[in-house]
């Protein structure tokens, strides 16, 4: 569904993306962990047309996104949840939810979604008067998926989620993610810093350092590996 070879983006004369490659198949769970400054924001910003690629290949669905502009890329499916739980703070949470359902088709199951992303997440039913700026940090991340789903994605890209947030409330995130994964017909393109939680989740699992992918295998393959134990798993 996503294929991407050997892309490359620098900012001015840094390179942030230096041949990264990784596939993600239909309905599939895929993570990619890595430290600070790795560069998974900045893929996740190539993917969605934000920022513009120096060399390489992003084909979804076989078809080459560099000619795709960037506000087609989410009609064709692709939805980006940003890190920070970009929520428009002046709306309240329903009319947040409203903005992502644009296409018609997003409209016309418009019930649908709300009832999913309501009984996914009750603590958006109760608060759907509420302006999203005055939502905890846990609920906001909840109404960024929640937006992004409302668009009815086929490939929904989550940027570091647990960013900020208790561990508890990560615990419920996490659970969260997986619910989505189970019951929608979407695959799932995760970073994250916190490598233990997105590699329990996730099928494949790719890691990425300085702009590299530098290993990768099914999740149980990296949770067994020494390496990784060692750099991201504090074992
Ligand atoms: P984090 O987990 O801290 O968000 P990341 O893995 O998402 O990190 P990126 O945000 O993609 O990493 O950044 C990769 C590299 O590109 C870093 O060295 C960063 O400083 C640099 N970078 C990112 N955005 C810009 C920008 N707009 N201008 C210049 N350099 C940038």
């Amino acid at each position: 569904m996503l294929n991407i070879d050997a892309l490359r983006v620098s900012y001015g004369g840094a390179r942030a993306l230096d041949g990264a490659s990784l596939t993600v198949g239909p309905r599939e769970f895929v993570a990619v962990v890595g430290p600070n400054g790795a560069g998974k924001t900045t893929l996740f910003r190539a993917i969605s047309g934000v920022t513009p690629i120096e060399s390489g290949t992003l084909k979804y669905d076989g078809r080459d996104l560099a000619r795709v502009a960037p506000s087609v890329r989410a009609a064709l499916g692709i939805a980006h949840v940003p890190e920070g739980r970009q929520v428009f703070a002046r709306l309240t949470v329903l009319e947040n939810l409203e903005m992502g359902a644009q296409s018609a088709a997003a409209r016309q199951a418009w019930r649908d979604t709300l009832d999913f992303v309501f009984t996914l997440f009750p603590r958006l039913r109760e608060r759907q008067r509420q302006l999203a700026g005055t939502l905890s940090g846990g609920e906001q991340q909840m109404l960024a998926i929640a937006r992004g789903l409302a668009s009815l994605p086929r490939l929904l890209m989550l940027d570091e989620p647990s960013m900020g947030l208790a561990p508890a409330v990560v615990e419920q995130i996490f659970d969260s993610i997986h619910q989505v994964h189970r019951s929608r017909d979407i695959a799932i393109l995760l970073v994250e810093q916190r490598a233990a939680e997105a590699l329990e989740a996730c099928h494949h699992g790719y890691v990425l350092e300085s702009g590299r992918i530098v290993m990768q295998g099914r999740h149980e393959e990296l949770l067994r590996d020494e390496r990784v134990k060692r750099a991201y798993l504090g074992q």
